[in-house]
Order: C-alpha cells, then structure tokens, then sequence
C-alpha cells in the first residue's frame, strides 16, 4: 500500500456526477459506486475536525475510534485511486479544508462544477441534514441512494412497523429468517427452534483459553494517522497504545475467518458471560469494520452457516450470531429511522443525572466497573454485557440522564454510528424511548453480574448487601441502586406486567427498609458525582 502523500494530490477537475464516501461508507460493493465511470466521475472523501475530533454532535471522539476511521478512509480511497478511480481527499491537515462536511462539500462542488451529488444514505440524521442542505447551497441535485449494504431499507421496516402495538425484534427477525432462507429447513426453523438463547447463558468456572484475536499489521499509512491523531486531538479520551482495528476489506476478512474459524463454536453458549482480563472471550470483535461497511453482513451470516454445515459450529452459536446481523441490527436501523431527530433526546424515566468521571478513567472500586471500563478506554470496545448490563445498567438505576450515557457510548466505541448506537443505549440501555425498543428496562442488581463473571470475589463491596451495616465491606452500589430505582419508579411500572413480579419485592418491604435504600442512594449519587436525578 502506498502511503498517503498520494491523497495530497486530490482530484480537481471538472466532473460529472461527484460521489460522496463519508468515513462508514467504505463498501467496495455499494450500489453509488458500481455504476460510476471513471472518466468522468469522482469520488469526494473529506476529513474534518467536526467529525474527528469529536462526532460532530459537540462531542468528543475516542483517539482509536478517530484513527480506525482515518486509516480506514485513507486506505479505501488509495485503493480506489489503485482501481483507476478519480478520488478528491480532503486531509486533516489540508490547508484549505473547511473541517465540516457542509462546507467541504460546497466547496468541492464549486472547484468540480458536478451536474448530480450522489451518495449511500448516510447513518446519522445530522449528517443527512447538513448535506442535503450543502447541495441545496451550492444548487446541485443530490441523490441519495439507499445503502446496499443492508438487507432491508428504512421503508421496508416501515411497512412491517404499521399497525403493530409494539415492536417486538423476534417477530421481526422470525420473517427475515423466512424472507432470506437463512437456517430455514423448508418452512421450519433450522432444528426446530427460532432462538436457542437458553443454551446461550454459561459461564466461566475457571480463567477460560481464548484463541488469539486477529492482529492486522499496522502499516505507514495508519502510522501516520495514529502520529495524527495523538498529536492533533491529545486531549481527546482513549488509548492509541495498541491499535487493534483492522483498516481494510482484506484484513476485515481475515479477522472474520479467524473468528469463524476460532471462535464461533464456543461464541454462543458463552455470549453473555464475562471473565476478567479477558475482554474478547469468544466475540466475533467484528461490529467496527461491519459498521463502516469494511465486511457486508450476508459474508459474514454465509460464513457462519458454512461452519455450521461442515460441523464445526454448533447451531446454538451460529443462529445466535446470524440473528444480530439479520435481526437485531436492521431491526435497530429501522427503529432509528422511524423515530425521528428527537429519538436522542428522550428521557422516559425523566433522569437527570450527570455521568461520573470514572467511565474516562476507568479509576473505581467498583470491580466490574473498571473492568468493563478497561477495554473501552485501551481499545474503545467491549461486548454486549460489559455494555448493557454493567455501563448502560449503572447509569440506568443510578439516575444518570440518557443522553450524558447515550453520548459517551457515541464517543467511546470505534463501532459507535447514530443508527446503531442510539437506539441501543436511549432505548435498550436507558429505556429512555417509551417503551419502543424493549417493553422492559434492562436493569439488573449485583446478582446477576455475580452469575455472569468473577467481578465481585475481589472486589471492595460487599455483594451481599444493599445498605451499610457496621461491619465489613460497603453494599454493592449495583444492590442499593438497582432497589433505588425499582422504589422511584414503583408507579410507573405499576401497569407493566413484566414488572408485577419484581415490585411485589418493592411493596413487601418495610418503611424502613425504603427508606434506607433511598437515603443511601443519594448518598452514593452524591459520591460518585451523579448529583439529583430530577432536573
Ligand atoms: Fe460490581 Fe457489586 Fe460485584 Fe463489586 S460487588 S464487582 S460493585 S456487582
């Protein structure tokens, strides 16, 4: 790979149609760019402040999460620039770039005079807004063409949304399954059973060997990005010690046949437990390059099968991980783009809270927190436990407000894009979104962390209790928040069948007993920097 002074040389004369690739457009496949003529169209890439240094949003970026872009941007466009295609790169460090993508885009339309804009509809509401009211600016058609990349459009979720009461993913992903042939045995589900979740929840009872997770040669071009990124963006959060990310298609196939190869089988009966030390366990680690279009999704959920067909995965792990691709995700997407701009700023519960500093430092006596925190600072990731039962679940029952929480995992996760991250973390995390994504908060105590991992032997609470008493070890603040936040929202749950069962637990105790879980509450929001949960 060549390295990347090539892009200082951008593309400057005229064209006729100018194809915008934004930093998770890089699909080699994507419909925008199979029709393009290279002798007379080009492809406009732009790095700017606005989204680098932060997302855009006014807030920050993890500094591995701006480089996995970057190095993944820059090595999509050298390989297009390899492929005969005529690419206009806005650098960083250009010195005429503008750093937003609004004016970048103008500018490029008033130095290239293009007849049409075309692009993938890009993942994020803002960012469709601002270029479609740059193109409007610059008096140039824009075509917005639906991303390929997915099997299911917007529109389609639309349609399969009206009417219904609720939104309920398994009868979603039930009719992708039928609609795609994935795992089906004619009209049946492959082995008799749509989701095989319940064979998915062992835990570890002793340190688990995990398979080395693959490790792409870093190479000048990302080099030169990590020297970029340290030095442009220095007090940005996150480590850049050890880059982990693969940069392009070839290494992002790479890192899915070692997973498929490595870890798939054991992958699903192990999904949601959780092991110190070892962030990674049996993940697939493969949502960032999915995310910016590196891997398509029916390469990864044909890969599985074919494991599952040779015999070398069992059903349980491969239903598990075709159902995030062809359920979960889409279904997420389509929640994002039926909801509307306002989606991020919802608070249900109305909370109000401010996140502690310590989901930046990772610096707590809580054991689970600083161990789920860990990964996320050294390589802005982590799995869906870590992620919704641990972060997303303290911020929920402490009170912290869904969008300081909502815009943190934004900020933090090299696979964190608006379409997926939001709808996760307001809706699935905080609950924030009136019930649409799930018809139950996903809170939990320190019991159910306990079950899933070996968090709580060493840690300095006490996982036993839920208020002080005058020995040993303080209460897990898991048990005193997690009863905190069945007491203050005993009302609103009240019609919640889901509920019934666990706020019976809330009404048999004591006066006292609530009373002492609430003071303590306070006394442990207070502690941590959360403040009052009402505004
Ligand atoms: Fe976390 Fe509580 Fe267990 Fe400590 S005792 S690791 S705070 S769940």
């Amino acid at each position: 790979m060549s390295s990347s002074p090539r892009l200082d040389a951008s593309f400057n004369g005229a064209v006729r149609h100018l194809i915008v690739v934004l930093g998770d457009q890089l699909d080699h496949s994507a419909a925008v760019l199979s029709d393009l003529d290279p002798e007379l169209d080009a492809i406009l890439m732009m790095e700017v402040d606005a989204e680098a240094a932060g997302t855009g949003a006014g807030i920050r970026s993890h500094k591995q999460r701006t480089a996995f872009f970057l190095s993944a941007m820059r090595h999509f466009a050298l390989e297009q620039m390899d492929a005969g295609i005529r690419v206009r790169y806005i650098k960083l460090d250009a010195p005429q770039n503008t750093h937003a993508l609004g004016t970048e885009l103008k500018r490029a339309v008033r130095v290239l005079s293009p007849k049409l804009i075309r692009m993938t509809h890009p993942g994020e509401w803002r960012v469709l807004d601002e270029i479609e009211d740059a193109a409007a600016e610059a008096d140039t058609e824009l075509e917005i063409v639906d991303d390929n990349h997915f099997f299911t459009t917007p529109g389609d979720f639309e349609k399969w949304a009206k009417g219904r009461k609720s939104l309920t993913m398994e009868y979603f992903y039930r009719e992708q399954r039928r609609r795609l042939g994935y795992l089906m045995d004619g009209d049946d589900p492959e082995g008799g059973e749509w989701n095989y979740d319940k064979q998915n929840r062992e835990t570890f009872k002793s340190p688990p060997r995990i398979p080395n997770l693959y490790q792409p040669q870093s190479d000048e071009v990302t080099e030169e990005v990590i020297q970029l990124v340290q030095s442009r963006y220095p007090d940005n959060p996150g480590s850049l010690d050890r880059f982990i990310w693969p940069v392009t298609r070839d290494q992002a196939r790479r890192a899915l046949k070692r997973f498929i190869e490595t870890r798939l089988d054991d992958f699903g009966p192990y999904e949601d437990a959780m092991w110190a030390g070892e962030p990674f366990l049996y993940h697939a680690v493969l949502s960032a390059p999915l995310n910016l279009k590196l891997l398509n999704p029916r390469e990864c959920v044909e890969a599985a099968i074919e494991a599952y067909r040779d015999g070398t995965a069992c059903l349980n792990s491969v239903e598990g991980f075709v159902r995030q691709l062809i359920g979960w995700r889409e279904f997420i997407r389509g929640v994002y783009w039926t909801q509307g701009r306002d989606y991020r700023d919802r608070n249900g519960l109305k909370q109000y809270g401010d996140l502690p500093e310590f989901y930046y430092t990772g610096d707590t006596d809580m054991r689970c927190m600083s161990e789920c925190l860990k990964p996320v600072i050294d390589h802005a990731w982590s799995h869906h436990i870590p992620r919704l039962m641990v972060l997303s679940n303290f911020a929920l029952i402490s009170g912290v407000q869904p969008r300081a929480i909502g815009d943190w995992f934004f900020e933090m996760y090299a696979d964190a894009v608006d379409w997926v991250t939001t709808p996760n973390t307001i809706g699935m995390g905080m609950h924030a979104d009136h019930a649409v994504v799930g018809t139950k908060p996903y809170s939990g105590s320190g019991k159910y962390i306990d079950r899933m991992s070996n968090f709580c032997k060493d840690c300095a609470y006490d996982k036993n209790k839920r208020v002080p008493d005058d020995k040993g070890k303080p209460p897990c603040p898991f048990n005193t928040f997690y009863w905190d936040f069945l007491i203050r929202n005993r009302d609103r749950f009240r019609g919640n069948n889901r509920m019934a069962m666990i706020l019976k637990n809330v009404d048999r105790m004591s006066d006292n007993d609530r009373t002492e879980i609430t003071v303590h509450g306070r006394k442990l929001r207070k502690q941590f920097g959360i403040g009052a949960i009402s505004s």
